[in-house]
C-alpha cells in the first residue's frame, strides 16, 4: 500500500483519488472546498466533454458512470464559414459506442468522487493548500500529485517554452449551460437527424461557436454552448459581462445574429435561473507544463490535468487528457510494485504521457485555431467524401491518429486514399468543385446550409422552468 496525496478536487485529480483508493492505497485528497461547495457554488471549469476512450479510463478506475442519465455526444457536425456570410463547407458522422462521448458537468464528478471518496476510507482535508501546506504534505507522502487547474499551485511547474506554441490567448472564451433546446434528437434536424451531436459553427475570421449536449450537476440534460472570440472580432463581446442574465444576453445574441441556421431550434432556449453558476468566461495561453517541480524544500511533487497542459477548448481535449493522464499515471504506479516514486520515476511516467498523448492533442487542437493547408486540404475533401469526414471526426477520440495526416499533404493524400480507395487529389478536387457550387448557391440565395426546424419545447418543460 502506498501514502499518495493530491491537491485539488477537480475531476481529474478525484479520479485519480478514487482509482488508487480503490486499489487500497492509502489516500489523501486536497481541495480548497467541500463536496457541496464545488458542486453548488463554482461554475464548472469548462464543458469538459469526453470521448470513448477516456469514457472508459474513468470506468476503469471505478469512477461513476452516468451513461444511462445523459445524452450521449453521438455525433460531432461542422459548418465551416471562411467569412461571416459565408456558408461554405459542411459535413458530419453520427459516432458509434467506439467513439462516442458525453458531457457530464465538472461539479457533479467531482462531488460524487468526493462522497465517494470518504466511502472508501480516503482522507479528504479542506482547505486552501498554500507551498508550506505543499511541503508539509509532501514531506509525509511517497507520492504527491498536484492537479490544482491552470492556477492553484501550478506555479511550481514552469511553462515549458519549448513546447508551449503560444504566449497569449488565441481566443476568448464564454461558455453557458441553456434549457429549452430539445435534448431527444430533434433540435438539429438540419445536422444529424435523430442524433445529440457536437454542432461546431467555424468562422475563418472570426472565432467558433458550438453547442454540445451536457448533464447538469442536477440531473437535467440541457445544452451547453461555448464561444471562442478572436480578441477584437466580432464575438469579443463578454469584457462587460459579470452575470448570469448578461451571459445569456450576449449568448442569444451571438447566436441569433451568427448561426441562423440553428436558431430557429434553439430560440425558446433560457438560462438555468436556478443555477447563477452556470456560465464561465475568461481567456489563457494554451501551455504546456513540467510534469514534475520541486517544492523549495527540494521535495518532488507531480503534475496532472490542467496543471500539466492547458489546450484550447476548441476541440474539447483538456478534460479528457485529464482523464487519460490520471490513468496513466494510475497504470505507473500500479506497475512501480515497491520502487521508488521518485522524481526520475515522474520524469519518465510524464514523458512518456507526452509522447504519447499531449503532443500529438496539442497539435491537434492547435490546428484547429489556425488550419494550415494541409488540414484545409482535409475539410475540403470531408466535404466531398462522408467516408473522408466519419474517419476525421472519429479523431476527436484519438487525436493522435490525426497526425501526419493533418499536417502534410501528401501524407493527407495516402490517408484519403486509404479512406475511400480514391486518390486523395480527385477528392480534394471533388470538394472544391462543392465549395464553387456552394459559393454560388450562397451568392444567389444568400444562404448553403440547411435550417434548423423551430421546435416548441415540451409543455411540462416549459411549466417546470416558469
Ligand atoms: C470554455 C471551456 C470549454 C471546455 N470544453 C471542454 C470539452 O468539451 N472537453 C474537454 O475535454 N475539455 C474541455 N475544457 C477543458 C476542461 O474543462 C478542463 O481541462 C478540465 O475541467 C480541468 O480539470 P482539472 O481537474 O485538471 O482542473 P480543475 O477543474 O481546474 O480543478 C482544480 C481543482 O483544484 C482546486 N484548487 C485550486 N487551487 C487549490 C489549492 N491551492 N488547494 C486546494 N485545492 C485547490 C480548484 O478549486 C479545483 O477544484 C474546456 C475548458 C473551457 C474553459
Amino acid at each position: 500500500m502506498r501514502e499518495i496525496s493530491i491537491i485539488g478536487a477537480g475531476h481529474s485529480g478525484t479520479l485519480l483519488a478514487v482509482g488508487l483508493a480503490k486499489a487500497g492505497h492509502k489516500v489523501s485528497l486536497y481541495s480548497d472546498k467541500d463536496a457541496e461547495g464545488i458542486r453548488d457554488t463554482t461554475s464548472p471549469t469548462g464543458t469538459a466533454a469526453i470521448f470513448a476512450d477516456s469514457l472508459a479510463v474513468e470506468r476503469r478506475l471505478g469512477a461513476r458512470d452516468y451513461q444511462s442519465e445523459t445524452n450521449p455526444i453521438d455525433g460531432i457536425h461542422v459548418f465551416f464559414s471562411p467569412r461571416i456570410g459565408q456558408e461554405f463547407i459542411n459535413f458530419g458522422t453520427t459516432l458509434g459506442s467506439d467513439t462516442a462521448g458525453a458531457a457530464v458537468d465538472v461539479r457533479l464528478r467531482s462531488y460524487d468522487r468526493m462522497v465517494q471518496l470518504e466511502e472508501l476510507g480516503a482522507e479528504v482535508t479542506i482547505g486552501t493548500v498554500d507551498m508550506d501546506g505543499l511541503e508539509r504534505i509532501a514531506a509525509g507522502s511517497e507520492l504527491t500529485v498536484v492537479a490544482t487547474g491552470k492556477g492553484g499551485l501550478s506555479g511550481l511547474f514552469p511553462r515549458d517554452p519549448q513546447r508551449s506554441v503560444f504566449t497569449a490567448p488565441q481566443r476568448k472564451l464564454a461558455m453557458i449551460l441553456v434549457r429549452g433546446i430539445p435534448t431527444d434528437g430533434s433540435a438539429f434536424s438540419n445536422r444529424i437527424p435523430g442524433h445529440t451531436p457536437v454542432c461546431f459553427n467555424l468562422f475563418g475570421n472570426a472565432g467558433e461557436i458550438f453547442w454540445v449536449p451536457f448533464l447538469h450537476k442536477d440531473g437535467e440534460k440541457v445544452w451547453c454552448l461555448v464561444f471562442e472570440a478572436r480578441p477584437g472580432g466580432p464575438f469579443d463581446r463578454w469584457d462587460g459581462v459579470n452575470d448570469l442574465a448578461g451571459a445569456f444576453a450576449t449568448a442569444t445574441s451571438l447566436v441569433k445574429e451568427f448561426t441562423p441556421w440553428d436558431w430557429p431550434a434553439m430560440q425558446y432556449m433560457e438560462p438555468l435561473a436556478n443555477d447563477p453558476f452556470s456560465w464561465l468566461k475568461g481567456a489563457f495561453a494554451p501551455s504546456v507544463r513540467a510534469g514534475s517541480g520541486l517544492t523549495p524544500g527540494g521535495h518532488a511533487v507531480m503534475s496532472l490535468g490542467d496543471t500539466t497542459v492547458s489546450y484550447d477548448p476548441i476541440c474539447g481535449q483538456g478534460a479528457g487528457s485529464g482523464v487519460r493522464q490520471a490513468g496513466h499515471i494510475y497504470d505507473a504506479i500500479m506497475a512501480s510494485g515497491d520502487g521508488p516514486l521518485d522524481r526520475a520515476w515522474m520524469e519518465e511516467t510524464q514523458e512518456a504521457f507526452y509522447r504519447s498523448h499531449i503532443d500529438p492533442t496539442y497539435r491537434f487542437t492547435n490546428t484547429f485555431l489556425e488550419p494550415p493547408a494541409a488540414a484545409v486540404r482535409i475539410l475540403t475533401a470531408a466535404y466531398a467524401d462522408q467516408r473522408v469526414a466519419g474517419q476525421l471526426l472519429k479523431t476527436f477520440n484519438r487525436p493522435p491518429e490525426a497526425f501526419p495526416m493533418l499536417a502534410d499533404a501528401a501524407a493527407g493524400s495516402d490517408w484519403i486514399r486509404r479512406c475511400t480507395g480514391q486518390s486523395g487529389g480527385s477528392v480534394v478536387a471533388k470538394g472544391k468543385l462543392k465549395v464553387l457550387a456552394a459559393m454560388a448557391r450562397n451568392a444567389v440565395k444568400g444562404q448553403n446550409f440547411n435550417r434548423a426546424q423551430a421546435v416548441e419545447p415540451a409543455r411540462d418543460l416549459a411549466d417546470s422552468t416558469s
